[in-house]
């Protein structure tokens, strides 16, 4: 097994409800007790929740109403990005004397390719508990760890670890560990595919495994032939280091100057839609946005927001654009080039989608990953249009009706 699955010893890190975690570092009389992260409790939303409010069902990403209603005794606490980010600087600084080969994922989770460092450091296993030990002796945190022999399978790892676990799987404990799992725990399995491999009678890896290569090809197209490899414990992916996400935008220098307000709305709005499908698809989601303005005469603004829950999705990157938007002389001044930036990216956690307050939103969202799975496999532009003008139309709305919310 080992030359197929590959013979590096990767790590992967993720510290354990990171946000909640932090609050009860500053506040010791929070230790212990049921922590809810986010936004407002009538109309906010979970960002992180401490393991103890776990146990009442209460999950990142459901409306904080609805984590109330669970978990009456949780204190809510709103995100202070400042102070987590200067957590995890020391965070990653920890881990840069275990390996120069890091690939952040966001804030608080990296994957280490050790494989260079075995004779000096010993077996990965043992790395990953000195980093464990640095990170609750120096910064008072609990942190999981997987050790794997590639990041699909490491990742994994650590998630069985979790809260402040360490797991090893070893090559030859690849199927035992494997085989009996649900296929929505693949890396890259979306509800979407996971509802088709289910109509196909798969719902364990196990089941995955009777399929032969070429008919999950000729189904699911290069998706089938990843799955093929996942459902071995296959994932050449390399740990490409110092790959951090800092942002993800969309720019674009347009061929002639837009002075029509209309049409720079317009190229706005389609650089929201990209964004927005960009950083799901990175699985993370952004505490702030940026603006970028260039005028005809090559003078350039920029103007920024900032969310008070991680945001995800192209409608509310929009509502906050056209506030920036309204800040420029954009339309006054032809411009030259407009881009949208998405920072302090963030990981929502996992479940996030399938809990959503709203029906709408709920709605919403199954119409977004409908989506983002056919331009995955098609790269379609037609789906891409439609949104866009359906976005448009409850956009001007939007737009009327919350002047100055955010
Ligand atoms: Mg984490």
């Amino acid at each position: 097994m080992t030359g197929t699955v590959t013979d590096k010893t990767i790590i992967h890190c993720d510290m354990d409800a990171f946000f909640a975690s932090v609050e009860q570092l500053d506040r010791p009389d929070l230790a212990g007790r049921p922590v809810l992260v986010g936004g407002s409790r009538e109309r906010g939303v979970v960002s992180a929740c401490s393991y103890q409010a776990r146990p009442f069902g209460v999950r990142s990403g459901m409306a904080m109403s609805k984590a109330l209603a669970r978990c009456p005794g949780a204190m809510v606490l709103p995100v202070r990005m400042e102070r987590y980010q200067q957590v995890s600087r020391q965070v990653f600084a920890i881990f840069s004397d275990y390996s120069d080969l890091i690939e952040p994922l966001s804030i608080d989770e990296a994957f280490l390719d050790v494989s260079g460092c075995l004779r000096l450091l010993g077996p990965g296993v043992k790395i990953a508990e000195a980093i464990r030990h640095r990170v609750r002796r120096d910064l008072g945190l609990p942190i999981s760890a997987g050790v794997a022999p590639n990041k699909f399978l490491a990742k994994l790892a650590s998630e069985e670890a979790k809260p402040d676990g360490l797991l090893e799987i070893l090559p030859e404990q690849v199927d035992d560990f494997l085989l009996p799992l649900d296929i929505g725990k693949l890396w890259g399995v979306g509800r979407v595919m996971a509802d088709k491999l289910r109509a196909l009678g798969i719902d364990r890896v196990s089941d995955l495994r009777g399929w032969r290569r070429e008919d999950l090809s000729r189904r699911f197209g290069r998706e089938g032939a990843r799955l093929y490899e996942l459902a071995r414990g296959i994932d050449p992916r390399p740990v490409v280091p110092g790959r951090e996400i800092k942002s993800i935008g969309a720019e674009e220098t347009f061929s002639r100057d837009l002075t029509d307000p209309e049409e720079i709305r317009r190229q706005l709005l389609s650089q929201a839609e990209k964004v927005a499908r960009r950083v799901r698809k990175q699985g993370l989601a952004a505490m702030g946005l940026m603006l970028k303005i260039k005028y005809a005469d090559f003078s350039t603004r920029s103007r920024s927001h900032r969310f008070r829950n991680p945001a995800r999705e192209a409608e509310e990157i929009w509502r906050a654009t056209l506030e920036l938007l309204k800040d420029t002389e954009a339309g006054l001044r032809p411009v030259r080039l407009t881009g949208i930036y998405l920072t302090d990216l963030v990981n929502p956690g996992r479940g996030q989608q399938e809990l959503f307050c709203d029906p709408m939103a709920e709605r919403r969202q199954k119409l977004i990953r409908a989506i983002d799975e056919l331009q995955d496999r098609f790269g379609s532009k037609a789906t891409r249009r439609a949104t866009l003008l359906k976005q448009k139309g409850s956009v001007q709305g939007v737009q009327k009706g919350e002047d100055g919310g955010e």
